[in-house]
C-alpha cells in the first residue's frame, strides 16, 4: 500500500514570504523562523512528458508539471497522465518525497 503525506511549504514567520523548497534564511527579510503551512491543491502552469530515460527504475513516460500551489510557491509534481495547463490538481507527497498530483 502506498503511503502518502501532505505537502508542506515554508512561510517566513516575520514577513510571510512563502517558499518551496526550504531555505535557511528568508530571501526577503533574512528571517530564519518558518511555519509550515500544508498545501493540498494548485494549478498547472506548464506540463512536460519525459519519455523513457536510460537507467530509470520505472519504464515508460513520466509526466511532470510545474504547479503553482494555492500557497504561492511553484513545485514540480508527477502526474499519472499528461497534465493540462490550467488544470487544478490535488497535491501530496509519496514515501520517496516526490510530489504527486491528482486530478481534482
Ligand atoms: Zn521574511
Amino acid at each position: 500500500m502506498k503511503q502518502t503525506m501532505k505537502l508542506e511549504v515554508f512561510r517566513c514567520a516575520a514577513c510571510g514570504t512563502t517558499l518551496f523548497p526550504a531555505r535557511y534564511l528568508c530571501p526577503a527579510c533574512g528571517g530564519a523562523q518558518w511555519t509550515k503551512p500544508v498545501v493540498s491543491s494548485g494549478t498547472v502552469r506548464a506540463a512536460t512528458t519525459v519519455s523513457h530515460r536510460v537507467g530509470a527504475r520505472e519504464p515508460g513516460a513520466v509526466h511532470l508539471a510545474s504547479v503553482q500551489t494555492d500557497a504561492g510557491p511553484v513545485v514540480i509534481a508527477r502526474f499519472e497522465a499528461a497534465a493540462r495547463k490550467g488544470e487544478t490538481v490535488l497535491l501530496e507527497v509519496d514515501e520517496e518525497s516526490r510530489i504527486l498530483a491528482h486530478p481534482r
